[in-house]
């Protein structure tokens, strides 16, 4: 048997990419600025401000969630977006920007991929890690505020949070808003996995003080590598932009008063970002069908659910389609994933919590369990947009055959 590998989540180019790598070329933009670079910020700020019905303006329902606005802060009409050379980066620099310096403490959703939190260890600061809820698996808003009120009775407040939409599902945002509101905390969203997701119509990578989205090969679109950042505001921005290119003061010598990074994406990748927009949003429909045939497919099987939109106000790319069962004794998640792989089917259990981590051993936590039985019961199943019939037959023979 030499059937082909069946991937996760694997890049699916759209076809014009070439055609912005070519310009680079003719025009000789082989840097990390140029026409792509811009031109698919413009398109990433586009896509996430333009149907966002609260962003920058008074809300017109209650409760819609928007950028925290603080008293007296100037509205912002739209945010802005830095394209960078990964999500990592951008989220290092987003802690930079919330004034994340060394021996401070941030608020990090446990169950999520470690570039959410090593770069809190990157500044000298501590991550906290906060437990999950049932609903979205994202960072548990009860949890979070018990985190914080005991940081701050410990002696310290916690300066930032960072909430991850997790394979692509949005966190409860407006509790997360509120509880952070209260507290003064910033938010920092880790929208890495939910380009496309959205809540209240609201784009994701639009609601934190801070957001970032990853162009890695396996997210649902990619650069073959980058990241951006997305600030409330045009200096916001300005300033990121000067630190990822090594903090150049303006001078016609090279001078520095900051220390910089070198983390600007080069205007290569970009073209390949900029061919991938075009194709977003027929990707995020290709996911959500994926998304729907495993639930036909585990439709009548009551020890596993498909994780799914906890009400209609949200709305998941479905990045990846993740399974969980009840308790591993009433359906083994993992002889499954075993199963999967004698067929070349890729399937993989969900993040290991990061409080489980041996790196991440010493680091408070606050939470009961939520996140570990997850990890401990969950898998993601194949879910890439190139997925066709050929590939849906062979997943579903396979998970036919495994429930028999
Ligand atoms: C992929 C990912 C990142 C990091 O992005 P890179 O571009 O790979 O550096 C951060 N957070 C989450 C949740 C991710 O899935």
């Amino acid at each position: 048997m030499n059937k082909e590998k069946i991937w996760l989540s694997s890049p699916h180019m759209g076809g014009n990419e070439l055609k912005y790598i070519h310009e680079a070329f003719e025009q000789n933009w082989i840097a990390p600025l140029g026409p792509n670079v811009n031109g698919f910020e413009q398109d990433l700020k586009d896509y996430l401000f333009s149907d966002s019905p609260s962003f920058g303006k008074e809300d017109k329902h209650s409760g819609t969630p928007s950028f925290r606005r603080g008293q007296g802060e100037v509205k912002t009409e739209a945010g802005e977006v830095a394209v960078l050379s990964s999500g990592t980066a951008a989220l290092h620099l987003a802690l930079i920007l919330a004034g994340v310096e060394r021996g401070d403490e941030v608020l990090c959703q446990s169950l999520t991929f470690a570039a959410s939190a090593n770069p809190i260890v990157y500044l000298g600061a501590t991550p906290v890690f906060v437990d999950s809820e049932e609903d979205t698996l994202n960072i548990s808003p009860f949890y979070l505020e018990e985190a914080i009120k005991d940081r701050i009775q410990k002696g310290k407040k916690p300066k930032a949070i960072i909430a991850v939409h997790l394979y692509g599902m949005p966190y409860k945002v407006e509790e997360v808003q509120e509880i952070a509101s209260r507290y003064d905390v910033t938010v920092i969203e880790d929208s890495a996995e939910a380009l496309g997701s959205s809540y209240k119509g609201q784009k994701c990578g639009t609601f934190g003080d801070f957001a970032i989205l990853s162009f890695n090969g396996n997210k649902i679109i990619t650069t073959s590598g980058g990241g951006a950042l997305i600030t409330r505001s045009i200096g916001l921005k300005e300033k990121a932009v000067f630190l990822a290119t090594q903090a150049r003061d303006q001078a016609p010598h090279y001078q520095h008063s900051e220390i910089g990074y070198n983390y600007r994406l080069s205007n290569i990748a970009a073209g390949i970002g900029r061919g991938q927009m075009q194709v977003l949003d027929t990707h995020v429909a290709k996911r959500r069908e994926m998304n729907m045939f495993y639930r036909e497919l585990f439709g009548r099987v009551k020890e596993v659910k498909v994780l799914n939109e906890p009400e209609n106000t949200y709305f998941c790319n479905h990045w990846l389609t993740v399974i969980k069962a009840e308790d591993n004794r009433a359906f083994d998640t993992d002889a499954l994933r075993m199963h999967l792989e004698k067929e070349n089917i890729e399937s993989r259990p969900l993040w290991k919590p990061m409080h489980m981590q041996p790196v991440f051993k010493d680091a408070p936590f606050y939470g009961n369990g939520v996140a570990e039985k997850a990890f401990e019961n969950g898998l993601c199943l194949p879910s890439g947009s190139n997925l066709g019939e050929e590939e849906k037959n062979r997943i579903s023979t396979a998970i036919k055959n495994f429930l028999q």
